[in-house]
């Protein structure tokens, strides 16, 4: 493999001498020695023949293009013939080093698409690209494989363990996520990233180990945005994406496959339990758990979005009033709304009946409204039944606050409880100026229209800690508990009550 690489290093060279373009700057000056030398005729033979040497070494040396297959035209990256070639290579005899295969993916990127614009959207590809890039070594490979999905070769040197691997595969994730700026707007990203090791590869080909790594990818979208997975043997050859067909889904509806799981939102003041959000997860019999974003759009397109949401309002409150029958104080639930279910005329009675039935005051469930839902809801049915809720005495939070483009007119307009900001303003606000300042500016929107905050996605103890500095009311995120089924979160409740008394479980105020 030295050999080869060797080789292809002098045709670099002398590729790269032949095609200078001051070459043909001497062009004269070898044509006068020409005729010094060998008279007129040699003079004539020379300026025929030298540009056209110029041109055969040139494209004896040119490198060949894999396959005829050219680079990615966004990213200026190779494309899957040079990976799966690099990976072969890995499993030639003589190879230096095996081959890892990570194949990593942005998530969201077709959301992101819709909303960035295709410039911007090229743009932070790019970026993406070179930041990953950097971060590997010069032998490594890094290919463009579909939209926002990229495939990479890694030598695999001694102590290579897992790991290592999964050190690696979060230093991937670390570049992604950094901010990218674009058209003054700060875009924050997270990726999924699969990979295989050339030990578990089924066959020794790199079309095999990229197949693996492909397979690991689809598990890790699975299990939700931000995960990454090791191939393994009992891993299909490749998962495929969300192909589940209506009957399927209806059937997992049906039998409770499918139901909510609760994640805990806390008072930032206090520490305590001040509500739940209830968050669908599908556990599939030979799948294993699956997250939302990787069976909702099915759903949607099956038309059984309206018979998920009976499913979660029914999960929701049995579960809450299984809480309060085991002494539990937890203020409320907060159920997810789609835009099918909202343009449902009977939505809000629908709901009335269901609390009617649970015997539970309207107060203690609050209905979770995109902002983008919100801000293209005129005069119409939606608008109607959000009235109606909150009517009714159901509590409305405006989610992913900060990623639509609702108005201010219109937040006013409706009888919103709480904005719910996005994490795309949360992550690295300890650190980071422009988060501080971006979230002050919606508490002072918020205070001003006399609205609470939630701060979503609060990831570290950091994060926490400065949301209590700067008056957030509400903090729901991984650094306090990720969603877990009913009895998991009042085991959970159980033992983190208590803890507040101990002080240290939440930051005090600065
Ligand atoms: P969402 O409503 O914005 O929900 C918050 C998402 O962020 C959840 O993802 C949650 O698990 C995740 N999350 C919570 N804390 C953290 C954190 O600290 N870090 C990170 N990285 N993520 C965190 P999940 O459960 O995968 O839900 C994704 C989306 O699916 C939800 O976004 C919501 O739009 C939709 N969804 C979930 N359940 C339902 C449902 O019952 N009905 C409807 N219509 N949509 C739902
Ligand atoms: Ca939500
Ligand atoms: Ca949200």
């Amino acid at each position: 493999m030295v050999g080869v690489q060797g080789a292809e290093q002098v045709k670099k060279r002398v590729r790269a001498v032949l095609t200078a373009p001051h070459l043909a700057a001497f062009l004269p000056a070898i044509m006068i020695m020409a005729f010094w030398n060998g008279g007129e005729n040699l003079m004539v033979l020379v300026a025929i023949l030298f540009p056209g040497l110029l041109a055969i070494g040139g494209a004896l040396t040119r490198p060949k293009p894999t396959r005829g297959v050219a680079n990615d035209e966004i990213t200026g990256l190779p494309r899957r013939p040079k990976l799966l070639e690099q990976l072969d290579r890995g499993f030639a005899s003589d190879a230096d080093f095996e081959k890892s295969c990570f194949v990593l993916e942005i998530d969201d990127i077709q959301k992101l698409s819709a909303q960035l614009g295709e410039e911007s959207i090229r743009q932070v590809l790019r970026t993406i690209a070179d930041r990953v890039k950097a971060t590997l070594r010069e032998t490594d490979l890094m290919c463009a494989l579909n939209t926002g999905r990229f495939g990479i070769s890694i030598d695999k040197r001694q102590r290579a363990d897992l790991e290592a691997t999964l050190q690696l595969a979060a230093r991937l994730q670390a570049a992604v996520s950094e901010p990218i700026s674009v058209d003054q707007t700060r875009v924050l990203l997270s990726s999924c990233v699969g990979f295989a090791l050339p030990s578990r590869s089924p066959e020794a080909t790199g079309e095999a180990l990229l197949a693996a790594a492909e397979s690991a990818l689809g598990v890790a979208v699975l299990a939700g945005p931000g995960s990454i997975r090791a191939f393994s043997n009992g891993m299909a050859a490749r998962v495929g994406r969300s192909e589940h067909n209506r009957d399927e889904l209806s059937r997992a509806l049906d039998a409770g496959e499918i139901r909510p799981w609760f994640q805990p939102q806390v008072s930032v003041k206090t520490g305590r339990v001040s509500g739940c959000e209830a968050l669908v997860r599908w556990q599939h019999p030979t799948m294993g758990l699956i997250a939302p974003g990787a069976f909702l759009p099915a759903i949607s397109k099956a038309g059984l979005m309206e018979r998920l949401g009976e499913v979660v309002l029914f999960g929701a409150l049995s579960a809450l009033q299984d809480w309060d029958r085991q002494g539990l104080e937890i203020p409320a639930v907060a159920i997810n709304i789609s835009a099918e279910e909202l343009n449902n005329p009977n939505l809000s009675e629908k709901i009335k009946w269901e609390l009617d039935r649970f015997d539970m005051r309207p107060n203690r469930l609050v209905v979770e409204i995109l902002e983008n839902v919100i801000a293209q809801t005129e005069d119409d049915v939606a608008r109607h039944n959000i009235n109606a809720l909150a009517d009714l005495g159901c509590k409305i939070d405006l989610d992913d606050f900060g990623t639509g483009n609702a108005s201010i007119a219109s937040i006013a307009r409706f009888n919103v409880h709480r904005i719910k900001i996005d994490r795309s303003f949360v992550t690295h606000i300890d650190t980071d100026t422009d988060q501080q300042n971006m979230i002050s500016a919606i508490l002072t929107i918020a205070d001003q229209l006399d609205v609470g905050t939630v701060a979503e996605g609060v990831e570290t103890h950091g994060e926490h800690t400065k949301l209590v500095a700067l008056g957030c009311d509400h903090a729901q995120g991984y650094s306090i508990a990720k969603p877990m089924p009913a009895q998991t979160f009042l085991d959970w409740v159980k033992a983190h009550e208590p803890k507040l008394l101990s002080s240290e479980a939440v930051p005090r105020l600065a």
